[in-house]
C-alpha cells in the first residue's frame, strides 16, 4: 500500500515545531510528547496544530493519556522528544507509529535541524515546513 506522503504532500505549520522545540525544552530532562492536529485539504496534508496535556514521563518513557483524543477528528500524528540523544526510532516508537499516520522524533539539542518525520511503519517521511500565515492564506484556512 502507498504510504501517506507518497500520496499527500505534508506540510508542517512552523509554529507547530517552535512549540514543539519550546515544550521539549521545558519538559527537559524528561520526554516530552504532544499531538499533532491538521487537515487534508486540495490533495495535502496540513499540519497545525499541537495539543499538548499533562503527562508522565522519565528520561526515557512519556506516556499520555489519549482517550479524549478519540473526540476529535483533526488527529494526525504525534511528536516526542529523545532528550538522551538522536531523533531514532525505537522498538517502542515503532510500535506506537502503526496507529497514526504522522510521526515526529526531536533529537536533543531541540531545534528544526534535529527534528525528523516518519510514516507508520518507521520510515523517514518527507514534508515541508511553512509559515503559518502562508498556509493560511494559500489553503484559505482561518482557524490556525
Ligand atoms: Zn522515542
Amino acid at each position: 500500500m502507498p504510504k501517506l506522503h507518497e500520496i499527500y504532500k505534508i506540510i508542517i505549520s512552523k509554529d507547530v515545531f517552535d512549540e514543539a522545540c519550546r515544550l521539549a525544552d521545558a519538559s527537559y530532562p524528561n520526554e516530552m510528547i504532544s499531538y499533532l492536529g491538521g487537515v487534508k485539504k486540495k490533495g495535502v496534508i496540513l499540519i497545525t496544530k499541537i495539543y499538548y496535556q499533562h503527562y508522565v514521563s522519565s528520561p526515557i518513557h512519556a506516556d499520555s493519556q489519549v482517550d479524549w483524543f478519540a473526540a476529535t477528528n483533526d488527529f494526525l500524528g504525534m511528536i516526542h522528544s529523545h532528550p538522551d540523544g538522536e531523533a531514532i526510532a525505537s522498538d517502542a516508537d515503532r510500535i506506537t507509529f502503526q496507529y497514526y499516520p504522522v510521526h515526529f522524533i526531536m533529537g536533543y539539542p531541540f531545534m528544526i535541524e534535529t527534528i525528523k518525520g516518519f510514516d507508520s511503519e518507521g520510515h523517514d517521511m518527507k514534508y515541508s515546513i511553512m509559515d503559518a500565515e502562508w498556509i493560511k492564506k494559500e489553503y484559505k484556512i482561518k482557524d490556525i
